[in-house]
């Protein structure tokens, strides 16, 4: 899987989010990291052939079957970003505070128990992806479902029926605040440096 897109968009001499990674065999991880952006979203992303397929969730996640949560497909991130967590620094894409608010395990619903990665990219193919999550938070099924009539990067997350819905789920509830407070903070700081400066740094 190519990382050049990822690449791309990214200075590496001024943010310190990683470049590479290499998975454990037998073991897919999946996180969620509360990203505080120019606009506050959830970045959802799966291991699966040894990148991060991710999702930025306006929304964030929902445990609740009745939401169903926008989730635009972004560019593939090296595997070593499930354990980045801090500050991109303004100027830079993405500028902003990464919080990691979910990390665990994660199994394919169909899984013939061969072909992980080759299931895996079929569904993300053919838009329909079902997962079981193993995490502190988010638990249980879930789909992530493209939509057909609209921009070709728009799917939904959408939590399945099962023992581990919460119903009226807002992930901001389960988000200590003292990260908010940060992000707000640094959100701030960047207005009023982008104010005083003629030229503000790119
Ligand atoms: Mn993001």
């Amino acid at each position: 899987m190519s990382l050049a897109r990822y690449k791309q968009k990214r200075n590496f001499g001024d943010t310190t989010e990683p470049t590479a990674g290499k998975p454990e065999k037998g073991k897919h991880v999946f996180v969620v990291q509360r990203h505080h952006a120019t606009r506050l979203h959830y970045d959802f992303r799966l291991e699966v052939d040894g990148v991060l397929k991710s999702w930025a969730v306006p929304k964030g996640p929902s445990l609740d079957p009745a939401d169903k949560r926008l989730a635009m497909q972004v560019e593939d991130h090296p595997y070593d970003y499930k354990d980045f967590e801090g500050t991109i620094p303004k100027g830079n894409y993405g500028a902003g505070t990464v919080y990691i608010w979910d990390k665990g395990t994660f199994e394919l619903l169909r899984d013939d128990g061969k072909s992980f990665d080759k299931e895996a990219l079929k569904e993300i193919q053919a838009g329909d992806l079902k997962v079981v999550l193993n995490g502190k938070k988010l638990k249980g099924e879930f789909a992530l479902v493209k939509m057909k009539a609209s921009d070709d990067n728009a799917w939904l997350l959408i939590k399945h029926r099962d023992k581990y819905v919460k119903e009226k789920y807002d992930s901001e509830d389960y988000t200590p605040e003292r990260v908010k407070a940060q992000g707000l903070r640094e959100k701030e700081s960047g207005r009023k440096k982008k104010a005083q400066s003629p030229h503000p740094g790119r």
